[in-house]
């Protein structure tokens, strides 16, 4: 079968940290153009919008790699054109934008794939499957990383609709809806935002689990160690994910892990939702985090520059 022609939008940290190396090793895929305002990449047609890219390609598909807030226009353009769009998480920066999308891709006949790519990391599978028959007593997430080191420079991250520091930390919300086996429901939170800027730069959520407490802590101001870990008090001991999913330690057994095949896992899956005629979209870690906009305790806290 003839690879999908794709088209990659955002050539930024993660389109070439990680898409480009993934669709390299894809066959089912192959580049054809991309859409960024300021990058291209050489040997492949580059234009500065999607709307301009899929008008002037004959693409199958676009993946988009660009912030959240612009998200929907782009994805939509791709729609209607005809393509299947997948999309980086977090998936549009509101629920109304996400269905949308949902619904136009039905109309349009399309795969629209909402990826959470932490759901990719080796642990989290296995975790879900050991946890599937446990009681959860109580659940603790710390994500603490250093906003200067992995972001540096990305002025629209602390921007409204840039979900600060919830946009690390809706990947471990990602993880956690993927390995509980009950829903979340969020009770309370409290957002720090620094003066002038539009999201926070640290969060906590208090969430239930059934009977059980879960906490989040979500931190970008962490230097030294940088921790993304969740730990899950079960019947039978506690189950501890660390490195963002991808080392897995379960009671009475060794640790558990295996190299980052995150992003192969991602294009393989859309590949395979493409064949089959599918989308996939699961807004429950965007729902969260929309919730604790909608009631967090909200504190200034003193300005930031990167
Ligand atoms: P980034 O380095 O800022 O790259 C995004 C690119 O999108 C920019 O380089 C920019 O290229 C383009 N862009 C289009 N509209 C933009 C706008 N209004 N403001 C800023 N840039 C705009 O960001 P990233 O870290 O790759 O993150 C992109 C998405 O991937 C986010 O949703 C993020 O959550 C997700 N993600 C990031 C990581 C990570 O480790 N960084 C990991 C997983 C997922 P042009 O200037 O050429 O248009």
């Amino acid at each position: 079968m003839e690879p999908l022609k794709l088209g990659l939008a955002g050539i930024g940290k993660i389109a070439r940290d990680q898409h480009l190396p993934a669709i390299a090793g894809e066959d089912r895929f192959i580049l054809r153009a991309t859409a960024s305002r300021h990058a291209q990449l050489d040997g492949i047609a580059g234009y500065r919008e999607v709307g301009e890219m899929v008008a002037a390609c004959s693409l199958d598909a676009v993946s988009l790699c660009t912030p959240p807030d612009g998200r929907y226009e782009q994805a939509l353009a791709a729609i209607e054109a005809g393509l299947h769009v997948m999309l980086e998480k977090p998936p549009a920066v509101t629920l109304s934008h996400i269905a949308a999308l949902e619904q136009a891709a039905r109309n349009a006949e399309v795969t629209l794939f909402a990826t959470w790519h932490s759901r990719e990391a080796s642990g989290v599978a296995p975790a879900r499957a050991w946890l599937a028959d446990k009681v959860v007593e109580a659940v603790r997430i710390e994500w603490r990383e250093d906003i200067r080191l992995w972001h540096p420079g990305q002025e629209w991250i602390l921007d409204a609709g840039g979900f600060g520091v919830f946009d690390p930390g809706i990947n471990a919300l990602s993880i956690a809806t993927a390995i509980l086996p009950g829903e979340l429901l969020l009770e309370t939170a409290t957002m720090d935002v620094p003066a002038g800027r539009g999201s926070p730069i640290r969060a906590q959520m208090q969430m239930r689990c059934g009977t059980a407490r879960v906490e989040a802590d979500f931190d970008f101001l962490q230097t030294g160690p940088q921790i993304w870990s969740i730990e899950v008090d079960t019947n039978a001991g506690t189950l501890v994910l660390t490195m963002g999913g991808s080392v897995l330690h379960i009671p009475g057994r060794p640790p558990q892990t295996e190299a980052d095949q995150e992003y192969p896992r991602l294009y393989a899956r859309f590949a395979e939702l493409i064949s089959a005629g599918e989308s996939e979209i699961d807004v429950r870690p965007l729902r969260l985090v929309s919730d604790a906009f909608m009631i967090a305790d909200r504190r200034e806290i003193e300005a930031f520059a990167f």
